[in-house]
């Protein structure tokens, strides 16, 4: 990048963010080995198959409201009407009730309506008389009556394959009588940052030491219930001990995710170790900031990849390119982040060239309601702390050079 150059030379070399995220999902095949689970144990998993309902949602025709079930067609002309109350039915109850003509029944929300019943009146519309009830409103049939299949009807598609069983998913089985489902086996992934300078944090810093962030940042971002995590902590900047770090991992896990060692400096080992172990890899130039490189690649049954070991460029690259990777991986529906349009609360200045993905934080609201953006540093790809306080990242084009305050742009909500 020559200085004084508004512009990045060689960010025409390299791949935009979209062909480097088609590229990482062109070789992230889904797992296809299921397992069926009671759907206790099912949450938080990974759907394996389509659902439909096993049952009609309601299963019975029953009554929305707490008040008195009757029969319209028993009704006088009003304007008052006066039924007895012949009976009592409450949620659990059975449905079978008879009553005599002209009389009304007690009902509770969620009480079977008796199938000659065709209306419920709410009792804040009815005065207790000593005999029964008396309301001055003629009820339309039909009336506060939850009917049978209205809400789903037995066979109807309820869930996709691909989703998380969270709590949304898991209520929706439950109600279709699913008391085990398939689900996708948890995908096994393994973990270690690269790096002969790294320190656990708690020891002592000696020369040249750093803290290791880039490992509990992972620990964190892998914290799934579909997910079998090795976390084989950090490895030296040792080809010897690399390779065979790799290697096993290679042999014993569907993903692999390392940070640092995929630059082109003398102690990036990974790239060259990776292809030694007979993986097939694609070290790629994305023209996105912070990030570049990042690699991936194959090993038969292992995906890996290589994240950038500044700690910010290793968050980002993990959320664009990444994470999409992973989940497609273990089976899940690609659902990326949509951006938010928000605004600039102040002009940007910046090199072209590259995609940009900057920390901002959120300084108010414009008038339309999007949010403001403050920028952060221009320099952050180490800056870790730093990320810590952003709100989110500012999607920042390729091409632009500049935007003036109040320009319009995408943001990425954390
Ligand atoms: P590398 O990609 O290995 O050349 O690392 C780039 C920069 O990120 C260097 O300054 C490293 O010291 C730093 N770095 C690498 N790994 C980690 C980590 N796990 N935690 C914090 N910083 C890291
Ligand atoms: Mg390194």
């Amino acid at each position: 990048m020559a200085d004084g150059c508004a512009c990045d030379r060689h960010a025409h070399m390299y791949l935009s963010v979209d062909q480097a995220q088609n590229r990482g999902l062109a070789v992230s095949d889904p797992l296809t080995d299921t397992e069926t689970l009671p759907l206790i144990q099912a949450i938080g998993r990974v759907l394996a198959e389509d659902c439909v309902s096993k049952v009609d949602m309601p299963a019975f025709d029953n009554s929305a409201m707490d008040g008195y079930a009757v029969r319209t067609q028993d009704l006088s002309d009003g304007p008052l009407f006066d039924l007895p109350v012949a009976g009592r039915i409450a949620a659990g109850d059975s449905g079978a009730h008879s009553a005599p003509a002209g009389s009304a029944l007690r009902i509770f929300t969620g009480a079977p309506v008796p199938d000659d019943f065709d209306a419920v009146l709410m009792q804040e519309d009815c005065e207790t008389t000593e005999t029964g009830i008396r309301f001055t409103r003629r009820p339309k049939p039909g009336q506060h009556i939850r009917r049978v299949g209205e809400d789903l009807k037995a066979g109807a598609p309820i869930l996709r394959r691909g989703c998380v069983i969270t709590a949304r998913e898991a209520a929706a089985l439950a109600s279709a009588g699913y008391g085990a489902v398939k689900v996708v086996r948890k995908l096994k992934v393994t973990i270690f940052s690269t790096g002969s300078e790294l320190k656990q944090p708690g020891e002592e810093l000696g020369p040249g030491q750093i803290y290791n962030s880039n490992r509990y940042m992972l620990l964190a971002l892998l914290d799934k219930p579909w997910i079998e995590l090795t976390d084989k902590g950090p490895v030296e900047d040792n080809p010897v001990l690399l390779e065979q770090v790799l290697r096993e991992a290679c042999e014993t896990s569907d993903l692999i995710i390392t940070t640092g060692g995929v630059s082109v400096g003398d102690e990036d080992h990974m790239p060259r170790l990776f292809a030694e172990i007979g993986g097939q890899t694609d070290v790629m130039k994305v023209a996105m900031k912070p990030g570049k490189p990042i690699m991936f690649g194959r090993r038969e049954g292992a995906l890996y990849i290589g994240l950038p070991g500044n700690p910010v460029s290793a968050y980002v690259t993990w959320q664009i390119i990444g994470s999409q990777m992973m989940a497609r991986r273990a089976g899940l529906h690609r659902t990326p982040q949509m951006p938010e349009q928000a605004v600039l609360a102040e002009p940007l200045q910046r090199r072209a060239g590259r995609q940009e993905y900057r920390p901002v934080q959120i300084e108010g609201v414009s008038v339309e309601g999007a949010p403001r953006l403050r920028l952060m540093a221009p320099s952050y790809s180490g800056r870790v702390a730093l990320l810590a306080q952003a709100d989110g990242l500012a999607i920042i084009p390729a091409e632009i050079e500049a935007m003036p305050e109040g320009q319009g742009l995408h943001f990425l909500r954390f």
